[in-house]
């Protein structure tokens, strides 16, 4: 046993948080549901995304996509649109990808074994445990960033929680807390206490059901956990990104590639400036795609920040002869019809400079 867990009343704990959460949660669309592939949706999209921006896509989704079997025979793309501004486009690929073996190896049903489940593409151990407890009411942890520092501070456990060996060992504690007899309330409980009163800064103690187990709270010492080294710091790049408009008052878009960072969703064409230069814009153009330009005015500047990387997008307006190029990447579009093509966020918001 983990020598944080001596002396630490683990029933009482329980007791407090799920009384506690049961009293206080919020209603939100995926806890009136027990159907697992729902509460695998919603879990996947509030990986990283905060919960108001992921409930009307929630109910975008499953109208559209209400089964595993909807989601498995529908067309990338379309899945990807309905994604559109989610970010993290890699989640949407790999529920996909996972729903389509769902189907072809278990009939349509989501498995509720650690093994199966924890087989499928894009879900790691966290995902599982929150399926399996809050579908299955399997005593399974679930731990994210939130639940490393509740447990960092009711523990007092300085660990490193960008180590992933700190990782394991808070799995290791949640593992032996959890609630066998009701695992989905003892799970969301600790989530919705780090979302709403143990937050990263000024926790409300003072308001808190665990106050009276928290060991950083009786040292005075919660605002210093978690402990969390600096990663590196993200690489600015700057691309020119352009308007390219035709005299028939089409846009060039392009797709991007089909592996990588926003793999399949489309872009206006984007030229690495440090690498290219701004006076080699319209040559790497055509020697890229075929395509001529007469580069215009500058339009505006966007930043869009990555976990390792950040855009610095410097908008210009073109124009260009051509209705088309021998480049399969490339299309020429309508301005009314470039709402029908997933684009990233950074990319729909140069929407606003063609009006
Ligand atoms: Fe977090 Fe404060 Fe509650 Fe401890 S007492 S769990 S630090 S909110």
């Amino acid at each position: 046993m983990d020598k944080r867990l001596q002396n630490f009343d683990i029933l009482e704990f329980q007791r407090d948080l799920i009384a506690w959460y049961k009293q206080n949660k919020r209603d939100l669309p995926w806890r009136k549901v027990r159907d697992p592939y729902k509460i695998w949706v919603s879990e996947i999209m509030l990986q990283q995304t905060k919960v108001d921006t992921v409930i009307p896509y929630f109910h975008r989704f499953i109208e559209k996509y209400p089964t595993p079997k909807a989601l498995a025979e529908a067309d990338e793309q379309d899945v990807l649109k309905t994604w559109e501004g989610l970010g993290y486009y890699s989640r949407a690929r790999n529920l996909q990808t996972a729903v389509k073996e769902v189907v072809a190896s278990y009939g349509g049903e989501v498995p509720d074994t650690p093994e199966d489940l924890g087989a499928l593409k894009g879900v790691g151990p966290y995902t599982k445990g929150a399926i399996l407890s809050i579908a299955f009411d399997q005593p399974e942890p679930a731990v994210d960033g939130n639940v490393m520092r509740v447990l960092s501070r009711v523990l007092l456990v300085d660990d490193d929680i960008a180590k992933s060996s700190t990782k394991k060992r808070f799995e290791k504690l949640a593992a032996a807390l959890i609630s066998k007899e009701d695992p989905s309330s003892f799970n969301q409980g600790i989530m919705e206490l780090g979302a709403l009163v143990c937050t990263p800064k000024s926790p409300a103690c003072l308001l808190c059901p665990l106050q009276r187990h928290c060991r950083a709270f009786a040292q005075g010492l919660e605002e210093e956990l978690p402990v969390k080294s600096k990663g590196k710091k993200q690489k600015t790049v700057p691309y020119a990104a352009l308007l390219i408009k035709n005299e028939h008052g089409q846009y060039v878009i392009e797709k991007r590639s089909d592996h990588g960072l926003l793999a399949n969703l489309w872009q206006f064409p984007m030229v690495p400036i440090d690498e290219i230069g701004m006076d080699h814009i319209a040559n790497w153009l055509f020697a890229e795609y075929g395509l001529r330009i007469n580069l215009g005015a500058e339009a505006g500047t966007l930043k869009h920040i990555f976990t390792h990387l950040i855009w610095q997008l410097n908008i210009y307006y073109a124009t260009t002869k051509q209705t088309e190029t021998a480049d399969d990447r490339i299309r020429f579009v309508n301005q009314s019809d470039l709402a029908a093509y997933p684009f990233p966020v950074s990319h729909q918001k140069m929407l606003k400079y063609i009006g």
